[in-house]
């Protein structure tokens, strides 16, 4: 994990017009991505994907999953155990990681490294060699074949 913070700069940053994002996102897209939604369990169109390739953020396209790294965690979620790195800063991970005590609960927010976008949330019980899991809402991913 990292221990990046939100508006700490880093080189790629995007900022994304709002009005620009509503046009181009569905609803659900932009309120789990900029309003930090969670999509129902189940629904999303990633879960079952076993294809390989990457998974790319919805609102700006960074590239952020590897197929390979994707597993069943049995949440109803799209469920990663590590992330990729940035493109333009090999040091840094391609999201960031932000303390999260919304609904009385202590969690670790995912968002892209990119925009800012809300992606989930990360826990500790994955699988090796990690033992994380990034447990990401299926909406926040386009996926692109190899
Ligand atoms: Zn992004």
């Amino acid at each position: 994990m990292t221990d990046s913070q939100a508006g700490t700069q880093r080189p790629g940053k995007v900022q994304l017009d709002e009005a620009d994002l509503r046009n181009r996102l569905t609803p659900e897209e932009f309120q789990v991505t900029r309003e930090h939604g969670t999509e129902q369990p189940w629904t999303g169109p990633l879960l079952e994907n076993k294809e390989s390739g990457t998974y790319t953020c919805t609102c700006c396209g960074a590239e952020l999953f590897d197929s390979s790294t994707k597993f069943d965690s049995g949440t109803g979620w799209p469920s990663f155990y590590d992330v990729l790195k940035d493109k333009d800063a090999a040091d840094l991970a391609a999201i960031e990681t932000k303390p999260d005590t919304s609904r009385g609960k202590i969690r670790t927010e995912v968002l892209c490294g990119k925009c800012d976008a809300h992606l989930g949330h990360v826990f500790t019980d994955g699988p090796q060699p990690t033992g994380l899991r990034y447990c990401i809402n299926s909406v926040c991913l386009k996926f692109q074949p190899n």
